[in-house]
C-alpha cells in the first residue's frame, strides 16, 4: 500500500464507523494465524491520544495487524514514541505516519490549566511549548497535532525520509476523523 491508499483506507474506515455499519475489521482466527506466521506488515503506523473515546482501530474499523499504534496522552512525542514511530517507518516499512488528536482532550485543558504536576508536567510542558500565546483550546489542539508531526518528519528525514507524516483530528461529538493541512 502506498501512502494515498493508506490516506483512503483510514477514510474509508472511518465513514463506515460513522454510518454504524458494525465493526468490519479482521479479527479472524485466520487472520491471527496468517500474521503470527509470517508477521506483521501494517499499512498506517498511528500516533494517538491514550483518550479512552480515541481509538484508531475502533474509529477506522482496522482489523489485527493493519495499524501499528502509538498511543500516549495528548500524542505527543517522546524519546520512546519516537523509537516506536522509526521502528514502524524503518523496520517495518509503513507508507504512512498518522498524529492524532482530538476535540477535547484533557491533557491539552490541563496544559492550558498549568497546574499539572508529578510525571503529568513532562507530557503538558511539551502542549505548552506547541500552544505559545495562544489559549483556545481547539487551537492548541491543532498546534499541539502540528508539534508531533514537525518532530516526527525532522526525525523520520534522516532514517526514513519516503514516509509521510500527516496530522489528523477526530472530532468526539462526531465520530469524523479529519486530515489538517501542515
Ligand atoms: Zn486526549
Amino acid at each position: 500500500m502506498n501512502e494515498k491508499e493508506s490516506r483512503n483506507r483510514l477514510v474509508t474506515g472511518n465513514a463506515a464507523f460513522l454510518a454504524g455499519i458494525p465493526f468490519s475489521g479482521d479479527t479472524s482466527e485466520k487472520i491471527r494465524q496468517q500474521t503470527a506466521e509470517h508477521g506483521q506488515h501494517p499499512w498506517a503506523a498511528v500516533v494517538a491520544c491514550s483518550d479512552s473515546r480515541v481509538a484508531p482501530e475502533l474509529i477506522c474499523h482496522a482489523g489485527i495487524g493493519e495499524i501499528f499504534t502509538i498511543r500516549t496522552a495528548g500524542n505527543t512525542i517522546g524519546p520512546g514514541e519516537l523509537a516506536s514511530v522509526e521502528y514502524a517507518a524503518e523496520h517495518l516499512g509503513v507508507p504512512l505516519v498518522v498524529v492524532l488528536g482530538h476535540t477535547d482532550c484533557g491533557a491539552v485543558k490541563a496544559a492550558l490549566k498549568g497546574d499539572a504536576t508529578g510525571h503529568i508536567k513532562s507530557i503538558t510542558d511539551m502542549i505548552r511549548r506547541a500552544a505559545g500565546i495562544e489559549t483556545d483550546p481547539d487551537k492548541v489542539c491543532v498546534k499541539n497535532i502540528l508539534q508531533s508531526v514537525e518532530s516526527l518528519r525532522a526525525a523520520l528525514a534522516k532514517t526514513a525520509p519516503e514516509t509521510i507524516v500527516r496530522g489528523a483530528i477526530y472530532r468526539l461529538e462526531t465520530g469524523r476523523v479529519s486530515f489538517i493541512e501542515g
